[in-house]
Order: C-alpha cells, then structure tokens, then sequence
C-alpha cells in the first residue's frame, strides 16, 4: 500500500470535508472531531502453558449526544490507538444517519485470535471486558460484535459483566452487549444483519439508478459475517458472484460461484483458499476481475492508490469499515465509479443491535420477518435521503451520507447546548 494512511486522520479529512461544506457549526465541529472518552487498558491474560501475556484493549467512546456509545468489538493483530478512534467516530455518524438513538464507540484488543485456542480467547475477552468495568453498560456503552469476534465472544463478555451486579440486577444488563447467540439474548437476524442491510440498501440505490441486478456480476473482499451473507442474499436476489478474496487467497469463476456453498467452505477451512469448485487466483488477477459491483468487506484501506487503477468494476458498496482512501476514492469518481458510503452501506449491523437491545430491555422476542421488515424500512429510508441530498448538494454518497449526520448532531446541540 503506497499511500500509508493513519485512518483517524483519514477520518476527520472525510468530517472536515463534509463540516466545510455544509458550513457545520464552529462548537459542533470542534466537539466531534476528538472522541470523548478514550479508555486504554492494558490486563493479564494466562495462557495455556500457564504463563502470563499482556494484552492491550481499547474503548474509544466518541460520541453520545443522541444515546448510549455503540460500537463493535476487533480483535485484529493491527488493532490501535488511531483505528479504533476512526471506527468510532463512524458509528457516530452511522447512528445519526440511520436515525437510532445511539451514539459512537469502537472497541478492540491488538491481537490475531487465529494465534490463540479458544480457552485463551475466552479469556482475553473475559479480561478485556472486567478490565472496561463500568466503562461499559446498558445505557453508557454497548458493544457489539466486529472483524474477529462474533456471538461467541459477546456472550462472554456479557456474563462476564453479568457476574459483577448483584443476583437481582443481574438479568437487567444482559443488554450490555449486542450480537448475541439467540439462545442468550441476542436477536433473530442480527447474524446476517449488515450482509441484509448491506443488500437493502443496494436495492434502493439500484432502483433509484434503473440498474437491474439479475445477473449483475459482483466480487467481494472479505468472506467472514459481512462478506459472506452479503453475498448470499446478494445471490438469492439474482445477482452473480464472480470473485471473492480474503486472507487465504482469491478465487474467481466468471459463469459464477454459489456464494452458499464458498460460505460452507470458509466455515469448514477458515478461508476461501482451497475452493474446489473456481479457479485459485492471484490478488492482482483478482482486482483486476471485470465486474459491476465490489463489495470489499475485509480491511479498511485496501482500495488506495496502488488497488484502485487496476480495479474494472463500476460501483463500489463499502460493507467495510473505511475501505476507500481519499485518493483512491478521488482516482475512482473521476472513472465514475460511484462508491454507496461505509456508514449507509454497513449500518444494517448497527440497526438491529438497536433492534436487540429493545427487545432486551423489553422482555420481547420479535420474529425474523418482523426483524426484516424493520430493517428494510430503515436501510430505504436512509438511502433515499443520502440519494437525494446528493442530488440536490451535487456532492459524492458520502458527503451527503455525512452531511446528512451532521445536521442532525447539529441540531441536537442547538437545541441542547453545552452545560455548564
Ligand atoms: P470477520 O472477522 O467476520 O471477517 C473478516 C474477513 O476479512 C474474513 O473473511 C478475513 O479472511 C478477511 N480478511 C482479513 N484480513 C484480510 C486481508 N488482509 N486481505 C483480505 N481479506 C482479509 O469480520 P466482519 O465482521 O465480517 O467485518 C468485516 C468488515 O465489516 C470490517 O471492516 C468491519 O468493521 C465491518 N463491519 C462489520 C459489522 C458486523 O456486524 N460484523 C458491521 C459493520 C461493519
């Protein structure tokens, strides 16, 4: 990757681009460019061996003007200060967009959990989480589930959490985090969750722009939560996928490959390499796949200066977090590559969590086509209203998407103020 890129600071070039644009209100501007609270823990986590290893976490709580700090969870050997800070500044802007009441906060521990058995990683997140205390709660700050952690992780987190009130509070914080298995709490649907929303929302936005999607070719980086139900239900609704790549190879098959089976696949191996049923290519053979559609759904950064000339595709659906650097997404709208915004695209995860944690905190349990209807209704509201502010500002998805958001924090504060 040629242009290094510090992600916080791409960030907030994307917030002062767009607080620039609109003209956002100089104490709204200064209070959302630094996150609120940034907690560093650094706990003791015993391995198998029996020796100790110190891990470091972090919970980045940016912003909770329109409700609780809500953000995932990473657990990724590149984890740090300035990504998570990034991450969580994102789910600022995604709740806002979205219009759920919650705000931004972006968890993560420096670590490949591939490296650890699943005793160890129990326990690193037992730690991470008893080490957060009460910086994390039901109504402070929600975590949820992000790249390399997953139901699992947040059912120990929340009894972990569970553990430190007394036996009859103790029911009352199982919302303390989203992304649960079902069995414990968690909501029908929010597994596929941002993959479901992901494709809501490229269905408006195909609508809007008279693009059929039966027989659309696409191609997806990243082959885990998002990635692989994106593609499912990418399939199901007639497209064709025809290249996918993760962090064990690329596989490509123009006539298509049957997302289902590939998901069957990675869940058995780890990863897409060893696909029998297409071709194993190269990473660069894979970029340069003639495709209409690239869901990159892995890391932030992968399209940058060096990926984004060799790509061929005509639209970009981010279901990963900052996937697109500002140069590279500056090389692609001169292509008339339309890119549908990390914080539109992904926010399906960030809706049902909300949808989860009502049904906690109401003692319900809603039924999956319920789960879905809501879902979609959001996912179209919001991507009409990014559409047609960029239509109207003449301006890319994103700065509308993030014009958009900021208004509404704007007036939160306008009608708020500062106290004292
Ligand atoms: P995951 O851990 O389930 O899957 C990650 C995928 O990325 C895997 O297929 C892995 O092989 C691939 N990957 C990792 N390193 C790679 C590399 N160097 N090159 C190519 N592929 C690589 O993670 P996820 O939850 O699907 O998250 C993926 C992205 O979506 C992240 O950016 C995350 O922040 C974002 N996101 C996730 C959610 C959610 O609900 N899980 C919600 C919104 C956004």
């Amino acid at each position: 990757m040629s242009d290094h890129v510090n992600l916080f600071e791409m960030a907030i070039r994307q917030f002062q681009n767009a607080a620039s644009d609109m003209g956002l209100d100089r104490m709204v501007r200064t209070i959302l460019s630094e996150p609120q609270n940034e907690i560093i823990v650094n706990f003791p986590v015993q391995m198998d061996d029996g020796k100790y290893r110190l891990f470091k976490g972090y919970r980045i709580q940016h912003n909770n003007a329109n409700g609780p700090y809500k953000g995932g969870v990473r657990f990724h050997e590149t984890v740090n200060l300035d990504e998570v800070k990034a991450l969580a500044a994102w789910m600022t802007w995604k709740s806002a967009l979205v219009g759920i009441p919650f705000g931004g906060s972006k968890g993560g521990v420096n670590i490949n959990p591939r490296s650890f058995s699943n005793e160890e990683l129990c326990r690193v997140t037992r730690r991470f989480t008893y080490a957060l205390g009460n910086n994390i709660g039901p109504e402070l700050d929600i975590p949820a589930p992000d790249m390399g952690t997953g139901s699992r992780e947040m059912v120990w987190m929340m009894d972990t959490f569970m553990t430190t009130f007394s036996a009859s509070d103790r029911l009352s914080t199982r919302r303390v985090v989203t992304g649960k298995s079902v069995l414990n709490g968690g909501s029908l649907g929010r597994d596929k969750a941002t993959g479901q929303g992901l494709v809501f929302c490229f269905q408006t936005w195909a609508e809007k722009r008279g693009i059929s999607i039966t027989g659309l070719p696409f191609m997806i980086q990243g082959y885990g939560n998002v990635g692989s139900h994106a593609a499912r239900i990418l399939q199901d609704a007639g497209a064709k996928l025809i290249a996918v790549n993760d962090h064990t190879g690329s596989v490509q098959d123009t006539a298509g490959i049957d997302a289902h089976e590939l998901a069957r696949h990675t869940a058995r191996s780890g990863g897409v390499a060893g696909y029998g049923s297409a071709r194993a290519c190269s990473y660069e053979e894979f970029l340069t796949t003639e495709a209409d559609v690239f869901v990159p759904a892995a890391l932030q950064c992968t399209i940058n200066e060096d990926t984004a000339p060799l790509l061929k595709i005509k639209h970009i659906v981010e279901g990963a977090n900052g996937p697109t650097t500002l140069k590279a997404e500056k090389l692609l709208a001169e292509r008339g590559v339309e890119i549908i915004p990390d914080i539109l695209a992904n926010s399906g995860g960030v809706t049902v969590s909300y949808f989860e944690w009502i049904q906690n905190k109401n003692s319900e349990t809603w039924d999956l086509e319920q789960v879905d209807r809501k879902l979609l209704r959001l996912m179209r509201k919001a991507t009409n209203a990014v559409i047609e502010e960029g239509e109207q500002r003449k301006c890319t998805l994103r700065r509308a998407a993030l014009t958009l958001a900021l208004g509404r924090l704007q007036q939160v504060y306008k009608e708020r103020g500062i106290f004292p």
